[in-house]
């Protein structure tokens, strides 16, 4: 009888019958909440909730959409696009800047309704495939958005091209293993401008770095990050969460498109620098 019992848990274990999905609950209720999308630069739109950012850039070969929020963020994104005037049926390429359940929740509806291709920083596959599972600090609540099986795999610096946009991906892990910006040129009528599109680096686990048996590499990681974030050239920026650029602040709903409000290079440096502190002050905690 034992044996049964186990083989059906193997069955269930290897067929992935067993995982079932449990998003984290008790978010912050900004993430759930609607906002106004509006165009953020020349072809970049701003598609999230308040505080989960989604970008879409919009070509005239169909659009990129940068993260998706949690899974009640689909109906948010899904009508912001609409709002804006563009196709959702036209996403043609989707991105991630960190595979957590923030920010892949409606992923796999997305991908389903639109047919679009996932490209992802090749550090971040594993997370996807286990739907959040065999996250170094996530993983211990298990799988918490549904697998979805990337189709393209992204390196350090590649390129990735819808019609005349072209971004370059940026490894920046840390907060995952596959954590990662983009960066991208963009034009209006009166100017061009340098887009970064920043995963900030922040610090998720409690524990030791030396005790994440699963990312030996994490301190170096962040130190590297921390050294390739601080000399990025751009002069417009934006960021996972809403809340860690100010959108809020800046930028008030029914306020007309002015990209300038966005390029404060001078609080992405004070909110690295913050970061990178937190990380120095953990080091030294760790170290005792
Ligand atoms: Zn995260």
């Amino acid at each position: 009888m034992k044996r049964i019992l186990f083989l059906i848990m193997l069955f269930f274990r290897l067929s992935g019958f067993a995982q079932t999905v449990k998003e984290p609950l008790n978010n912050p209720k900004e993430w759930s909440q609607a906002t106004q999308p509006f165009r953020i630069a020349g072809n970049l739109y701003y598609v999230g909730t308040y505080d989960l950012a989604s970008y879409l850039i919009v070509t005239n070969a169909g659009s990129i959409l940068i993260n998706t929020g949690l899974a009640n963020s689909l109906p948010i994104i899904k009508q912001n696009i609409k709002k804006l005037g563009f196709d959702y049926k036209s996403i043609k390429i989707l991105l991630l800047t960190q595979a957590h359940f923030d920010h892949t929740g409606a992923l796999t509806a997305i991908k389903r309704e639109t047919g679009a291709k996932l490209y992802v920083d090749d550090q971040d596959a594993d997370i996807l495939k286990t739907g959040g599972a065999t996250d170094y600090e996530m993983g211990k609540y298990g799988v918490t958005f549904k697998p979805v099986q990337p189709d393209v795999l992204l390196k350090n610096n590649d390129k990735i091209k819808l019609s005349n946009t072209v971004l370059t991906m940026l490894h920046h892990p840390g907060h995952t293993k596959g954590s990662c910006s983009f960066l991208f040129n963009t034009k209006d009528k009166s100017s061009e401008y340098k887009i970064l599109i920043a995963n900030m680096p922040s610090i998720i686990t409690d524990r030791k770095f030396s005790d994440i048996a699963s990312y030996r590499n994490i301190e170096r990681d962040y130190a590297e990050t921390f050294k390739a974030m601080k000399n990025i050239d751009f002069n417009l920026w934006v960021a996972s969460h809403a809340s860690q650029f100010n959108l809020h602040e800046k930028r008030k709903p029914g306020d007309a498109y002015n990209p300038k409000v966005f390029m404060d290079k001078k609080l992405y440096l004070k909110n690295l620098q913050d970061l990178e502190n937190d990380f120095k002050e953990k080091i030294k905690i760790d170290s005792h």
